[in-house]
């Protein structure tokens, strides 16, 4: 699972430092998959009836559940034994990672809790290193490289400025300075089909569209799930389309400071805010905005363009007639009539 998440993002990046980005990424996603109780433990892969033993194949004492494998087992905790910070006072049994991960925060300072989760994925990597006929490395060599690691990741960290500004600049969308271009993206929940669709655009400083996109989502419970991964689908598409300077703006204040923010998401959409910070770390600039709905107007109107869609649609130097309306006024077999 964790080569297979690897593997698609490498696939985008040749960034230095991709291994501790990547790293740090797929730790905010363990942590996250973890809580929610979907990591492909051999507890879990049991109870679907995929496997028929359950046990820690390392210490082979305990059945192998989300809590074992960074904490109960032995072999976590001879890792947790060398480590510098207060973790290995932490009592063992606890009921789950939620509750693990509740107590860890109750008592230790943020950058610690960081590093637990690094611990974490390195132990988690090594069980599964193990288990494809690796060795059992010595834990003083896996402390030592989590703390190389977590100064890497701050270092890495420091290169990217990212800001998110709430800007009111009215009701009208305007063009990026150069060299940005400006992403606005969206979404809809298409209540009757509990679909989300999203919509994105992408334009210079002379406000011609660059490219523009309609696509289709998953089921969500909110509207801030929907834009989030609206977001995540604009990004994507921008990186995937070489834009390397972006200003991005959507119209939720909450969702644009989660994906602004340097602290761990935990929310259900926190993969997919850790996926954005990931993906963004390919960009050489960008920058986050918080706009009024009628700035976004054209992103929505994609959105809402995919509603009867059976495939995504990508557009490059061009849009579809319903987005040039919003943007210009009124489309006439092909003319724009202009307006403003
Ligand atoms: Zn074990």
């Amino acid at each position: 699972m964790w080569s297979h998440l690897q593997g698609q993002n490498q696939n985008q990046h040749q960034e230095q430092n991709v291994d501790h980005e990547n790293m740090n990424h797929d730790t905010q996603l363990l942590s996250t998959i973890n809580s929610l109780g979907i990591l492909p433990t051999r507890f879990n892969l049991a109870k679907r009836n995929i496997i028929a033993d359950n046990g820690c194949p390392i210490c082979v004492q305990c059945p192998e559940t989300e809590v074992h494998v960074p904490w109960d087992c032995p072999a976590a905790q001879d890792v947790w034994a060398g480590s510098r910070t207060k973790l290995q006072k932490c009592p063992l049994g606890q009921q789950d990672m939620v509750q693990l991960l509740a107590y860890l925060m109750d008592r230790l300072e943020p950058e610690e809790v960081e590093l637990f989760l690094v611990q974490a994925w390195i132990i988690w990597n090594q069980r599964n290193s193990v288990l494809h006929g690796g060795k059992l490395k010595d834990p003083g060599w896996l402390n030592k490289r989590a703390e190389v690691w977590m100064e890497e990741i701050a270092q890495a960290q420091q290169h990217l400025s990212i800001t998110c500004t709430e800007r009111h600049e009215g009701n009208v969308w305007r063009p990026p300075p150069p060299p940005f271009f400006k992403l606005n993206f969206d979404a809809a929940i298409i209540k009757e089909r509990s679909m989300s669709r999203f919509g994105a655009v992408i334009r210079n400083e002379h406000g011609e569209v660059m490219a523009a996109l309609s696509a289709m989502g998953p089921s969500v419970s909110c509207s801030e799930d929907a834009e989030t991964m609206a977001c995540r689908k604009a990004v994507e598409f921008a990186v995937d389309a070489g834009f390397s300077e972006l200003m991005i703006e959507g119209k939720s204040v909450n969702v644009m400071k989660a994906i602004s923010s340097s602290i761990l998401d935990l929310s259900v959409v926190g993969n997919v805010v850790a996926d954005i910070q990931w993906i963004i770390r390919g960009l050489r600039r960008v920058s986050f905005n918080w706009v009024k709905r009628d700035c976004n107007r054209v992103a929505h109107v994609l959105a809402i363009y995919a509603r009867n869609l059976n495939e995504d649609m990508y557009w490059m130097e061009d849009a579809p007639p319903v987005a040039l309306e919003a943007m210009y006024g009124f489309y006439i077999c092909g003319a724009y009539l202009l307006l403003c």
